[in-house]
């Protein structure tokens, strides 16, 4: 393109680039997810289709950008652990995190289509979702992050399990089972489930408990080299796109998930 008199106004534009040499961390997270369930008539307290729909468009994102490493979600959320050396739009914010929305919206529309044609997409309530990139300095941090939400997973699922029993099995009006709910600790819903409905939250599915974790495997150990040439660059990002993902439920809290791969913070 030749340049115009205009072009000047292109110096108004703001980059933010993300800090090298770090791991970017990006989340997305449905908006208003709550109406969404409701308009949609989502299995409460956890829907199966909807959680398969978010796992495959978070899988399908994973394979179209080798340099997400590991990816973790529930609920209508998702996180994504970039490798250290990710050179993705050169580190650039808001092109990572625009893309990083909009592709994963457009996901999940094309997945809700195909696993939930009983129940089409009304243009009025179209599920979208926004995303925000944050980077960590240390591998400490890292881990804590996926604790952090691992650890709200399990607390929202042991709530919203404890509420719907209640609501669906022990006939409370919503209002009624959230009164009963109000400072009562994990130990106290744990009972409640088991005395008055006969349910051991353990024997819950882990899908529900801990989320979904998706790896990548078998992972070259170049992906921490800073120095690498244009063609050993080429021939990494095409060994990443080649790797095998694994879905695990596991836990992430216990140094054992890390421990146990250290490629996924190299
Ligand atoms: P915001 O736009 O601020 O994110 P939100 O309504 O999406 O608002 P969240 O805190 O993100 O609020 O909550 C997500 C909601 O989506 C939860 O209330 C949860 O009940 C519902 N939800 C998401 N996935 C499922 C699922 N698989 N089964 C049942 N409910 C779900
Ligand atoms: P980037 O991801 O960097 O934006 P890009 O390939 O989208 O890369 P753009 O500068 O945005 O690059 O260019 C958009 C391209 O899309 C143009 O080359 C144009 O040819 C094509 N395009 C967009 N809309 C139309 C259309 N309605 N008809 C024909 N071509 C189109
Ligand atoms: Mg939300
Ligand atoms: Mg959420
Ligand atoms: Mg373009």
């Amino acid at each position: 393109m030749t340049n115009s008199r205009y072009e000047y106004v292109r110096e108004f534009e703001r980059e933010n680039i993300l800090l090298p040499e770090t791991h970017i961390i990006i989340r997305v997270d449905g908006r208003g997810f709550h109406k969404f369930s409701d308009r949609y008539s989502f299995d409460k307290p956890n829907d199966e289709r909807a959680l398969k729909v978010i796992n495959l468009s978070a899988l399908q994102l994973m394979k179209q950008m080798p340099d997400i490493m590991m990816a973790y979600g529930d609920s209508d959320e998702y996180s994504f652990l970039l490798r250290k050396q990710c050179d993705l739009f050169e580190r650039r914010e808001f092109k990572l995190i625009t893309t990083f929305s909009s592709t994963f919206s457009a996901y999940y529309q094309y997945y809700w289509n195909q696993e939930c044609s009983d129940k089409p997409l009304s243009v009025e309530r179209l599920p979208t979702f926004d995303a925000r990139a944050v980077v960590y300095p240390t591998d400490d941090t890292i881990r804590d992050y996926f604790r952090w939400r691992q650890v709200d997973c399990h607390i929202n699922n042991l709530y919203n399990t404890t509420f719907w029993n209640l609501v669906v099995k022990g006939g409370m009006t919503p209002k009624e089972a959230e009164n009963r709910l109000i400072g009562t600790l994990s130990s106290d819903k744990n009972e409640i489930l088991f005395e008055q409905f006969g349910i051991n939250y353990n024997d819950e599915p882990e899908i529900y408990k801990k989320g979904t974790t998706y790896i990548r495997e078998s992972i070259p150990d170049t992906t921490g080299s800073s120095e690498l040439s244009k063609r050993q660059l080429d021939r990494l990002q095409k060994k990443l796109r080649k790797s095998e993902i694994k879905e695990l439920h596991g836990d992430l809290i216990k140094d054992e998930f890390w421990n146990s791969r250290p490629w996924l913070l190299s």
